[in-house]
């Protein structure tokens, strides 16, 4: 089979969904190309509230919402910051994701369930996907690799993996905090953090590290730690570090995790996949796909320079995580990471105050 495409979207996450229906609303014709229509993403759920408006995101989908974040330090300090004027809003994944598709499918995105199996560069981009079992050639101008941490695109195009937290999660039911948990220690989460977020029904629970090993007895550490017995669905999932060197290659867009557009420190991803998403698709639009990498620059480089250089500043031992929670008994250090977490616009004072307030770790 033969299909043909100005533009052919891998992955229908938040970054591919959202490229396909700005793309289709502006009368481009999109394949969406999904390896499994019923994936749901490891994932904790929580978008800012802001993104809801953004991105004309129905709220009904938003689960719970979060007033406060628990802070906990290696040695058991606890710091409760309340998340003044806005909350955490909690989303189910899997409902989330199929929402932004269908979005996409009613402004005429054609969305195929298949997968993309090589990449062969032409005159025009043509993919070789397994669709049903039956091998399918898609052929298009342009394509947008939306296909997550593990991008098969990106390995077919000879790009290198990225570097990555390795993380492993279960649902707990039977457990209802009202706030999430953040919980640091090298004897749990070296490097990184544990946590506890409240999902649509129970508490998801997990942890990360950078080594994939170890990943099960550090859980077992945490668990113990925060006094919590074993939950469900067990699942082990990479979240990718951001490095910000991958845009785009000739006509080939990555956005979201294939790009490692992760916050670091706090790890969003979702808020800027979709970002990215919209990115890409207006490079497109444009008839540029370089002008992606300048649209991301200019709107996100220095908020995630500066994010990498606290989490490699902050997370780099106990006694560098004890100082970060003591730090937010101060209230304007609790403001300033609201707004950086909870307000997405281009001018977040967020930004400027982190620095203001941190520039002393960075020198
Ligand atoms: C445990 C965990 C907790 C997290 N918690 C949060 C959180 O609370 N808040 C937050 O903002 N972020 C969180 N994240 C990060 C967030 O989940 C990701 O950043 C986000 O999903 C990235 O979206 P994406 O569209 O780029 O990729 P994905 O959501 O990963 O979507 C990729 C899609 O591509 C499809 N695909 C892959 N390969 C192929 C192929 N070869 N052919 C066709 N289709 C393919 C997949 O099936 C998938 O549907 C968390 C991540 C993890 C692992």
């Amino acid at each position: 089979m033969r299909l043909h495409a100005k533009v052919l979207i891998v992955g229908s996450g938040p970054s591919g969904s959202t490229a396909a229906r700005i793309l289709a609303g502006n009368k481009i014709d999109v394949i969406l190309l999904e390896k499994n229509l019923s994936f749901v993403k490891p994932c904790g759920g929580g978008v800012s509230p802001s993104a809801f408006d953004e991105f004309n995101i129905p709220k009904t989908l938003i689960k719970k919402e979060v007033h406060c974040i628990r802070l906990v330090s290696p040695k058991g300090e606890k710091i409760d910051v309340e998340l003044r004027g806005g909350n955490l809003a909690i989303v189910k994944r899997g409902e989330f994701d199929k929402v932004l598709r269908n979005a996409a499918e009613k402004e005429g995105v054609k969305v195929i369930e298949g997968e993309c199996i090589r990449v062969i560069e032409d005159t025009k981009y043509k993919v070789e996907a397994s669709v049903g079992g039956v091998e399918t050639q898609i052929i298009s101008e342009y394509i947008i690799a939306s296909d997550g941490v593990n991008s098969r695109v990106r390995t077919a195009l000879g790009i290198k993996p990225s570097q990555s937290i390795f993380t492993v999660s279960e649902l707990i039911q039977g457990v209802e905090p009202e706030f999430c948990e953040f919980w640091f220690g090298s004897s749990h989460a070296p490097g990184f953090y544990s946590w506890i977020f409240p999902a649509a029904e129970g508490v998801s629970a997990g942890t990360g590290c950078v080594l994939q090993g170890k990943i099960n007895s550090l859980f077992k550490t945490f668990k113990e730690r925060r006094g919590i017995m074993s939950g469900k669905q067990r699942r082990v999932y990479r979240i990718p570090l951001w490095k910000g060197d991958l845009f785009n290659k000739g006509k080939v867009i990555f956005a979201g995790d294939s790009a490692g557009q992760v916050l670091p420190l706090t790890y969003e991803g979702i808020y800027y996949a979709m970002k990215a998403g919209e990115l890409a698709a207006r490079a497109v639009i444009e008839g540029k796909a370089g002008n992606y990498k300048k649209m991301w620059k200019d709107r996100f480089q220095r908020r995630f320079s500066l994010m990498d250089k606290l989490r490699r500043y902050f997370f780099k031992d106990d006694a560098s995580a004890e100082k970060f929670v003591a730090l937010h008994k101060r209230s304007e250090v609790q403001e300033a990471s609201i707004r950086l977490w909870l307000r997405k616009d281009r001018n977040s004072l967020g930004i400027k105050e982190y620095i203001k307030l941190f520039g002393k770790f960075l020198s």
